[in-house]
């Protein structure tokens, strides 16, 4: 069964790693929590993840554009 996430919106001084400062120097970063084990996973910022998010759907847009140019 696949890995399930939640997720949570902390500030820095939450963070696995509170040293490791985004190059935006954001005060909160969003974590990936493990559902099974409740370990932090992965962190990320908000604005990282906006533009995480916009390469997302870009490749799903351009997925969806090109099968549809397939024909098929
Ligand atoms: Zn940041």
């Amino acid at each position: 069964m696949a890995h399930q996430f939640h997720f949570r919106y902390v500030p820095r001084e939450q963070s696995t790693d509170p040293s490791a400062m985004c190059e935006h120097h954001c005060d909160r970063v969003i974590q990936f929590i493990s559902d099974d084990s409740n370990e932090v996973r992965y962190e990320i910022c908000a604005l990282d993840a906006e533009v995480i998010a916009k390469v997302f759907l870009e490749a799903i847009e351009g997925e969806s554009r090109s099968l549809a140019g397939s024909g098929q």
